[in-house]
């Protein structure tokens, strides 16, 4: 298969590119670098499989030849980002997956979502079930995030009803691994980066909301596998196990030690109270388990962000 991966420079899109490859697929990157870098693809420079393309995908654009499948995996993702970049991300969430959408329709080709457990907002049914219509607030900061996901799921089952394109949407809860910037700005990247360098992990609120961690290698062999299969529903990915930001820190300076603290500050307006994926579908469909606990993935993270930060 040749397949189009937008957002192929990210964290998320640059695992699923090695996982394809890794396979004897053909991948066509395409990315304007606007949370991504260089860097996540640079092992890849060379190789005949593999393609580049420097494009917004908010603006129409095309791939030549054929193409099997299309995944659109581009938009700021970490909070931080997504609240800088606000119409960029209502932008890429709307007209980006428009366009990712008619691409997927002129070459005949599967059309894979990146949608997100933000849809649930900050829920009020725990676990989530992909039943759950949510709780947000469609005019809050998270908004631009939030609803621009929602709507490109919208615009996704639209496509599939009315001009008939075989299309795929996966709720990805938080993923953490290597080739998260040291800067993202999300929750285990800033524990560990700052645990690494002596300073105080920030707790934002009281440390007592939660969030339900998986690790990339997981994450991408659940959406693999939700790709290539009949599965057409929007599909929870995550890993279940289910901890408090403030179980989190104690977890890094497990891994960490030296005397680690935490520093308190306020937390961010609309922060979900808690969240764990009702993993029920992926279980039974795609035969899919998360496999790497959080003590182990935190041990994996911790020696990238070590290559790349240094520290203890
Ligand atoms: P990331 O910021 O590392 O990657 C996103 C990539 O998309 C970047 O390389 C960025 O440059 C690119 N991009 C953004 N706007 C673009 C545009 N208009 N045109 C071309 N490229 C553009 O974030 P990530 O964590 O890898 O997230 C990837 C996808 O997965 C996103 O769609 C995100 O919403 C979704 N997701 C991620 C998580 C997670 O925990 N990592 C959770 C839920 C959903
Ligand atoms: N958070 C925190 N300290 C940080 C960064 C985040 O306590 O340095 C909290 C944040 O308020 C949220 C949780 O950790 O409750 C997860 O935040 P993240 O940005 O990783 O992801 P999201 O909010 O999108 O789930």
């Amino acid at each position: 298969m040749r397949v189009v991966i937008t957002g192929g420079a990210g964290f998320l899109g640059s695992h699923l590119t090695d996982r394809f490859l890794a396979d004897g697929h053909r991948v066509v990157g395409v990315d304007n670098f606007i949370t991504g870098s260089a860097d996540n693809v640079a092992h890849l420079a060379g190789r005949a499989d593999y393609e580049f393309i420097e494009q917004d995908v908010s603006i129409p654009f095309d791939v030549d030849g054929d193409v099997d499948g299309v995944l659109h995996f581009a938009s700021p993702a970490s909070p931080i980002d997504y609240l800088e970049l606000p119409i960029e991300t209502l932008k890429v969430g709307s007209y980006g997956t428009h366009n990712s959408l008619e691409l997927a329709r002129a070459k005949g080709a599967r059309f894979f979502l990146a949608s997100t457990s933000e849809v649930y907002g900050d829920p009020e049914v725990h676990p989530q079930p992909e039943t759950y219509w949510g709780h947000v607030n469609s005019v809050g900061p998270r908004s631009v995030y939030d609803e621009a996901k929602r709507y490109a799921e919208a615009v996704t089952m639209a496509y599939r009803r009315t001009c008939g394109v075989d299309t795929r949407i996966v709720r990805i809860f938080n993923t953490y691994g290597p080739r998260m910037r040291p800067n993202d700005g999300r929750v285990v990247s800033n524990f560990i980066v700052q645990a690494l360098r002596g300073e105080p992990m920030t707790v934002y609120g009281n440390g007592l909301q939660t969030r339900s961690f998986c690790y990339v290698s997981d994450l991408i062999e659940g959406i693999y596998r939700l790709f290539h299969s009949d599965r057409d529903e929007p599909t929870n990915i995550g890993n279940p196990v289910e901890f408090t930001m403030l179980e989190l820190a104690e977890a890094v300076i497990k891994v960490i030690g030296g005397n680690a603290s935490v520093e308190y500050r306020p937390l961010p307006i609309d922060d979900p109270r808690q969240r764990q994926p009702d993993i029920t579908i992926a279980r039974a469909t795609l035969g899919w388990e998360p496999l790497v606990p959080l003590a182990e993935g935190l041990v994996r993270t911790t020696d990238y962000f070590r290559g790349v930060v240094g520290g203890r």
